[in-house]
């Protein structure tokens, strides 16, 4: 049996990266509008920077992660998300030595997680994500918020709520682990395992457990909101307060406190107004630096899962139309004009122009089916009596006409008919 891609893998083929190319441009474009370059770090880090930047007590580290030995004995791992491969980049330039903020951002990044695969969570899939470092003031946050927004909204989708919520920082969220722990001792015989271990060493994240009897049982559990020192109170305001100005709609939901350990203060979702996986998640980090052995510096940021935008898009027909294959094919008549016709798709090439010819020995009606089916507007046939004059015979599906056009002509009229890609003169 032929080889198969692993399990919670799969391929983009050509008939759909077109679309991928797209949302790439609306993204790339969004990002740089808001002061962000592109950063690409490797595929695989040392393993202490996940469980150091992601946090050793998280479902990421404890379960999830593709860890394994290198022949130098050295323990790797595959990605699990993107921010701390960003800030261990940006220690090692030392560009937190420059001017703040840094901004970048990241693109169709591999992340892996192992985990059971299911629709839209797969071992391998891709993240766009931006990160702000040296910002502490909540007017970024919001600014960050209206980047992933302005993203969303570009590629059509109207219908999102937009969930934020504080959880605090270091001082203000241990006297809330006590309040949340004290709710929750008497219950704890009816938690799932895993929340029974994030008991003991990290009780907020318990909030987040899926499984259905720890949800019945938080119903009435204390809110992070309520135990907010001034400053994150102060600072929750003050993002409030800029989305107001800014007439981005929020609901307040004391129940996001996001998966990783590294968050701060704000914490924000996307998830499309009829429900269904969220579509962007993300929060300030102003711990995490320092956590890296770096100095004390904010930050804040997203990640947004691509394949979830793209099947998003999909299904509700907002997919951006993926460029034609195509603009036109050179048929040579016989088999003594193949290099002629080699030779005038290469020069239409140099044009900027989309073009391919017969490399199979077709008729020359198979070639014009073969142009129809690859969704070439234009064929030039290259032989014939046309030849003997200097000229070529050139078929214009879209205009339905067919015009005798002089050699020396025909790369001219084609690109008048179907223009040139940008990076052509
Ligand atoms: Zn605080
Ligand atoms: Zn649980």
């Amino acid at each position: 049996m032929a080889i198969q891609a692993p399990k919670g893998t799969y391929d983009v083929l050509p008939g759909r990266s077109g679309v991928w190319q797209a949302v790439e441009r609306v993204m790339r474009e969004s990002a740089a509008l808001s002061g962000f370059r592109e950063v690409r770090t490797p595929v695989f880090e040392h393993t202490e920077l996940f469980q150091r930047g992601v946090g050793d007590t998280t479902d990421v580290v404890q379960k999830e992660m593709y860890t394994f030995t290198d022949k130098g004995g050295r323990s790797v791992t595959l990605k699990p998300e993107g921010t701390a491969g960003a800030v261990r980049a940006m220690l090692e330039a030392g560009m937190h030595g420059g001017p703040m903020p840094v901004k970048m951002y990241y693109i169709n990044t591999p992340i892996f997680r192992y985990e059971a695969p299911q629709k839209g969570r797969m071992r391998e899939h891709h993240q766009f994500g931006v990160e702000v470092f040296g910002a502490p003031l909540p007017t970024c946050d919001a600014e960050v918020i209206a980047l992933a927004l302005r993203v969303i909204g570009a590629l059509g989708v109207k219908d999102w709520d937009l969930r934020i919520n504080s959880i605090g920082c270091p001082e203000c969220r241990a006297e809330y682990h006590k309040a949340l722990r004290a709710f929750l001792e008497p219950r704890l015989d009816k938690l799932c395992g895993t929340c029974v271990q994030r008991f003991g060493k990290n009780p907020l994240r318990i909030l987040d457990c899926k499984v259905e009897p720890c949800q019945a049982e938080l119903v009435d559990a204390p809110a992070v909101l309520d135990s907010l020192c001034d400053g994150c109170r102060e600072h929750f305001e003050g993002l409030k307060a800029a989305l107001d100005a800014l007439g981005i709609p929020y609901v307040v939901d004391a129940r996001i406190v996001r998966g990783l350990d590294y968050y701060t203060r704000t914490v924000f979702e996307v998830v499309p107004s009829g429900g269904g996986p969220t579509i962007t998640g993300g929060g300030r980090y102003d711990g995490l630096v320092e956590q890296l052995d770096g100095p004390r510096l904010a930050g804040f940021g997203f990640g947004m899962g691509m394949e979830r935008l793209i099947t998003l898009l999909e299904e509700k027909g907002g997919a951006p139309e993926a460029p034609r294959a195509l603009d036109v094919c050179v048929a040579p008549l016989g088999e003594g004009d193949r290099l002629d016709a080699l030779r005038l798709t290469e020069e239409l090439r140099g044009a900027g122009i989309k073009a391919d010819m017969d490399h199979v020995g077709r008729s020359l009606k198979a070639q014009f089916r073969y142009a129809d089916k690859a969704g070439a507007t234009l064929v030039v046939v290259v032989g014939g009596d046309e030849a003997g004059r200097g000229g070529v015979r050139l078929r214009d599906f879209a205009a339905r006409d067919e015009a005798e056009v002089s050699r020396g002509e025909v790369v001219g009229e084609i690109r008048r008919r179907v223009g040139g890609l940008a990076f052509s003169e």
